[in-house]
Formats: C-alpha cells, structure tokens, sequence
C-alpha cells in the first residue's frame, strides 16, 4: 500500500488537542442544542485525567468526538497532530482500533456473546489470529479477575464483572487511550471502587486515561480533573508537572485488513452465533427457503419424470407408426368404414413397410372356473410382432394359415397369462373362452408395460383378425390400421399418400384421422414441457417469497440489533466488516435452506415415486435452485446489511 494510514501523525505532538470544538444537536422537534460552546484542551500520552460535570453538561459528547465516534460541528481536534476530520470512515475505524479503548457505564457486551468472545472483538477487526486473540483475551480477563468467567455469558455475570469484561475488551489491542464514560455508574461502591482501582492501575502502567465522572470523589483519583459546564470548560488543574513523557504508536500492521479467507469465516463464525441466538426465528427464515428450493427440485423432478414417461410410452409404441381410424359422429362427413381391403391397398404404398388392421373390443375370456375381461380382444393379423417390435414369449403367434383357416387360437398378453394360470402352467394347448366361444392358447407375448396409468399394453388377447371378425365381434369393417414406415423422415408424404388413397377408395369423402406417433410425441413433448415450466414457476415464486422473508428478517435484525452494530463499529469495526458480516448472515441462512431444500425436494420426490408417480431427477434443478437461494440471500441481504453498515456509530451506541 502506497499511502499508509500512520502517515501525517507525529506521536511527539500532544495526544489530543481541541480547539475551540462545538457540537449543535438539532432535536427531532427541530430546536438546536448547543452540547459543546467551544471546548479547547490539550493532553498529553500517558496522562490520568478526569472531566467533570453534572448531568447534561456534555461530557458524553466530548467523549464520543474525543474517541472518534462522532465528529463536532466545529473546530479542530488534533490526534497526534494530525486533523481527525480529514479521515474517512476506514481511517477512522482504524484509530478507533489502534487507539482507542472505550468502557461505557452500561458495559455495552455482546449478550449472545461470552466473556471471552466480547474481548476478542477488537482483535478480530485487527485482523489477529484465532489462537493469538484466544489466548490474549483469557490472560487480560484473568489479569482483570474474571479469569473463572470466561465461557460466561454477559447476563450470567454481575455489574463489576462485567464492567471488567469491557476493560479488558478495551485493552485488547492495546488500549493505549481508554475513554471511560461513568464507569462505575451502574456499580455498587464495593465494584466502582475496583474498577476505578483497574483504571489507576492501566494509568500508571502508561495508559492514557480519560474517566468521565459526574462524581467529584471518582473524579479524585485521576491525576488531573477538567471541569465542564453547559458545555464549557470551567475548570482545569492542568497536567501533572511531574508525568512521565509517553508516546502512543501507530502501527500500520492493524491497517492490514484480514486476508478474505478468514474474514469471510471470521463472518460465518459470528453469523452463526447470532443465527443461533435468534434460533427460532431463524428456522422459520429457513423454512421459506427450504420449501422454496424444494418445491423447485421436487416439481422439476415431477415434471420431467411425466415428461419422459410419456415419451417412453410413445416411443415403445414405435416412432415410425401411423394410425389410421375412420372418423365418427359429428366429425365425419360420411360415417365411412375401414375394410381390410384399405389395408391391403396402403401396403401397396411406397415407403409402407407393413399395414396391420385390426378389430377391437371387449369381452369376457374363460379359462377353468377363471373369468376375466381384458382391457382389449384385438383381431390383428400376423404382421403385429413385426410391426409393433413385440416378440413371442412362449409358444408362436398365429400364421397366414390361421388366418385362412378362421382358425380358433388365440395369443394372451402377458396380465392375461397371468391372470388366467396364476400357478404359471403351461399356457400353450389350453382352451379358454373368448365371448362363450372357444380358443386354443398358442402363445404369449413378452411384457410390454404400462401404456397409460389407464391403460397397459399387456393387457390384451390377440385372435387372428379373420376369426375375429367372423366369431367375436361379427362385422366386416375395421377398427384401425397400424401403418410402418421404413423412412421416417418422409413420414408427411407418406401420410397425404395414405389419405389420397383413402379419399379416392371411399368417394371421396375426408372421413378418415390419421395420427403418426412422432407427431403425438412432439405434442406431448410440448405439453409436458409446459407443465413443467409452470410448475418450475409455482415453485420459483415460492423461492422468491423466502427471499422476501430473508429480506424482512434481516432489516428486523439490522434495527434489533444496532446496538451491537455501534459496539463493533466502536471497537473498530469498518463498513464493509459490518456488510460483510449481515450479508455472511443472509448467505448462511439461504445457503443452509438451499441444502436442506434439496434434501427435502428429493425426499419429497422419493415420497411421490413410492405412491407411483414417476419421479426423474437431474442435476442441473438442484444446483440451480441451491444456486438461486444462495443468490437471494445476497440479494435480498444486500439493502439490510448496507442499512447496517451505514450506521453512524454515535447514533448506533445511543439506541436502546
Ligand atoms: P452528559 O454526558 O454530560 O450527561 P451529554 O453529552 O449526553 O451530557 O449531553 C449534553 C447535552 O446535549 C444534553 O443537553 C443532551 O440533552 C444533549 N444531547 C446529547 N446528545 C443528543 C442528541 N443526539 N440529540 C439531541 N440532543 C442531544
Ligand atoms: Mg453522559
């Protein structure tokens, strides 16, 4: 670094000198106080001064302009020789650091915090390490005789304790000036007098110390006293003639600021107390995110699994089919019929690999004392295996013989087997019923599985289409054809080739639907994606919410706790360790609520696809909904954590 903070002080000029410094309050109701009327004073590195004064008399307010919290209205203030005003805030954050130590008459610790924690603040914000600032922090508290009180939290301990606790607090890096604003105010006799007895002794250690007292026999042991009225100097005994020369030092080591790494675990170390102090509220916090995130996986994952179930079905189904069925009721032009000799005809077609009609319907099959109705009796002809790509399990599908003969055989699906010979006999050679009329088994088909949730491939009996026609269903006209192409790609033409051809057979009429499976594929394809994008939106909101949420709870944690923000900021603290730490807050909480969203989507999927809903999980969801929180921490973090750090450290001590 070029530009050093020390540069510009000279440790042989006095410590501090006022000049002329006034301080003009404007109330709330917009009527000006005068708290300081031109304050001038100079004191030396090493001196025991007390100021003086009755209540309201300024003596707060100097202390706050002489510790570089607050800034006068007028006048020059020199530490060091150098004119505090031209500092900014870091610089200012720094010298509160590296000089100063302050102990308030209300102790000002950190309730979630413990004794020792409260001590080591002000080394954290210099930048010490873990086990350096630990170990310092318990030798100054047992040096201050509260050595047994260090895992103790501030309400556990009593007034003097605790006033301890901040000495030590404010001698953590050095301390080389305290400000000490009634300290023993809040104390019985017994503990001010020990305290005011620590201060004597830091004094002749070579402390600077400047005890604010409203209390001429506090006042007493310092070895100077300056008296002060409605805000002017009415009084001073002077320095000691016989004190000691001291100097202060300023280092620039304390400018360096923590390397990223241990500040940002420094954070979440701190985030993670005050998370846990407000333990509750943080789980409900979390809540929002969690569900947020997982909503947003198990949506995604409900989605894609519809999706793709849908696109295995069709695909099972054969990508190079087309259906052909006559068109019925008010569709139709003419109530137009489907002969096998259309069949025959489309298998003329060019690019036609095999045109399959069929009869189908439903009717009761018998087998021993077994009834059961499938969901469909299907007269087909013997190109189905082929055309379907759905091989024999046992025994042999019918054949053009069959087919010539009517003859009465009949190939099961892979439920009906099972249905009808629970035991798992042999199927081929038994005659079963099909609407009272008997069929000889020769076959069974291979599973094909579940269609729909309605519907299953495999529950279905296969009769040759001549035989059914004649003996089950007793018509002449058609169901629908199942058409094969070889090239799909010119699947169109050969549909318009189909419908041509259906038109001039049937007078023209245009009473026939064709439907090819890529199309159907596609089609749901695109419904399914919206669905799944619809679902992803429910869900994002939702993550949108708990963002808002984060965003509420931390601007109620910001005002809660602005307090603590002037104490961090007093012991030196700069703005962007106190962003730093509500955004860490924000980030840990959304960060965890991204986990625990995750692990609740997928479970919540799991959940699903256990009651038979299909369920497909992909990465990217998840670490894009994880990645969406942690941004909405940040984001929704942002204004909070800013507010936070733009306190102004003065009026950030004085909230109550
Ligand atoms: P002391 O600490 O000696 O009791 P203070 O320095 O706190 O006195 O206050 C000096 C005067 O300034 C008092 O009249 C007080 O009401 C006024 N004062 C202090 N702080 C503020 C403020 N933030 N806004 C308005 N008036 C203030
Ligand atoms: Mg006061």
């Amino acid at each position: 670094m070029s530009m050093s903070y020390a540069d510009g002080f000279d440790v042989d000029a006095p410590l501090i000198e006022l000049d002329e410094i006034r301080k003009t309050f404007i109330t709330g109701g917009g009527v000006a106080v005068e708290a300081l009327r031109g304050v001038s004073m100079s004191i030396r590195a090493g001196e025991f001064v007390a100021i003086m004064g009755a209540s309201g008399s300024g003596k707060s307010t100097l202390m706050n302009i002489l510790g570089c919290l607050d800034r006068p209205t007028s006048g020059a203030y020199r530490f060091a020789g150098r004119e505090v005003s031209a500092l900014d805030a870091d610089q200012l954050a720094w010298l509160r650091r590296e000089a100063f130590g302050f102990v308030f008459q209300s102790y000002n610790l950190l309730a979630s915090a413990t004794a020792e924690e409260n001590v080591e603040i002000p080394a954290v914000y210099a930048g010490l390490d873990v086990d350096t600032r630990k170990e310092r922090a318990i030798e100054l508290l047992t040096l201050l005789g509260v050595g047994e009180r260090v895992h103790h939290r501030p309400s556990q301990l009593s007034g003097g304790q605790q006033q301890r606790v901040s000495i030590a607090r404010a001698l953590m890096n050095g301390g080389q000036v305290i400000l000490a604003d009634e300290p023993t105010g809040a104390l019985d006799s017994k503990s001010g007098a020990e305290v005011i007895q620590l201060l004597e002794n830091l004094a002749a250690q070579g402390h600077t110390v400047i005890l604010i007292t409203h209390d001429a026999k506090v006042a007493a042991h310092a070895h100077r006293v300056i008296e002060i009225r409605d805000g002017e100097i009415v009084a001073d005994s002077g320095a000691r003639a016989d004190a000691p020369v001291h100097r202060v030092t300023l280092s620039d080591s304390a400018n360096d600021s923590p390397s990223l790494f241990s500040g940002l675990n420094e954070s979440l170390g701190m985030a993670t107390r005050a998370l846990k102090a407000n333990f509750f509220r943080t789980i409900l916090t979390l809540l929002g995110i969690v569900i947020g995130v997982g909503s947003v996986v198990a949506m995604l994952a409900i989605g894609e699994g519809a999706k793709q179930r849908v696109v295995d079905q069709i695909g099972s189904m054969g990508t190079n089919l087309i259906v052909v069925r006559p068109l019925r009721g008010r569709d139709a032009t003419v109530n137009a019929t489907l002969m096998p000799e259309d069949a025959e005809a489309i298998a003329q077609l060019p690019n036609v690999m095999s045109s399959m009609p069929d009869v189908t319907g439903e009717q009761t099959v018998r087998y021993g004392n077994v009834d059961y109705r499938p969901e469909d009796i299907i007269a087909t002809t013997t190109d189905l295996p082929f055309t379907r790509s759905w091989p024999v399990a046992q025994g042999a599908f019918f054949t053009e013989q069959d087919m010539e003969d009517y003859a009465p055989v009949a190939v099961l699906g892979d439920i009906v087997y099972e249905t009808l010979f629970p035991g798992g006999e042999d199927p081929v050679g038994q005659y079963i019923l099909i609407a009272n009329v008997p069929f000889q088994v020769i076959g069974v088909m291979s599973p094909k599985g579940a269609m729909s949730a309605a519907q299953d491939a495999d529950d279905v009996v296969f009769v040759p289409l001549t035989t059914g026609m004649m003996r089950i269903f007793g018509q002449r006209h058609l169901g629908s054809i199942t058409v094969a192409v070889s090239d799909i790609s010119v699947m169109d033409d050969t549909q318009n080739a189909i419908l041509d051809l259906l038109k001039a057979r049937h007078d023209g009429a245009e009473s026939f639907r064709i439907r090819n499976m890529a199309d159907l594929l596609e089609t749901a394809t695109t419904a399914q994606n919206t669905l799944t994008t619809l679902l992803a939106a429910v869900a994002a909101i939702s993550l949108l919410v708990g963002g808002i949420g984060i965003m509420n709870i931390m601007l109620v944690s910001v005002t809660e706790r602005t307090r603590e923000i002037g104490i961090r900021m007093a012991t030196g603290a700069r703005q962007r360790d106190i962003l730093q730490q509500f955004l860490s807050e924000a980030l840990m909480v959304s960060a965890i609520g991204g986990v625990v969203g995750v692990i609740g989507g997928v479970a919540v999927g799991v959940t699903v696809e256990a009651f038979g809903t299909p369920i497909l999980f992909t990465a990217t969801p998840m670490i894009l909904a994880f990645a969406c929180a942690a941004a909405t921490g940040l984001v929704f973090g942002y204004a909070p954590a800013r507010k936070a750090a733009r306190l102004d450290p003065v009026v950030a001590l004085a909230n109550e």
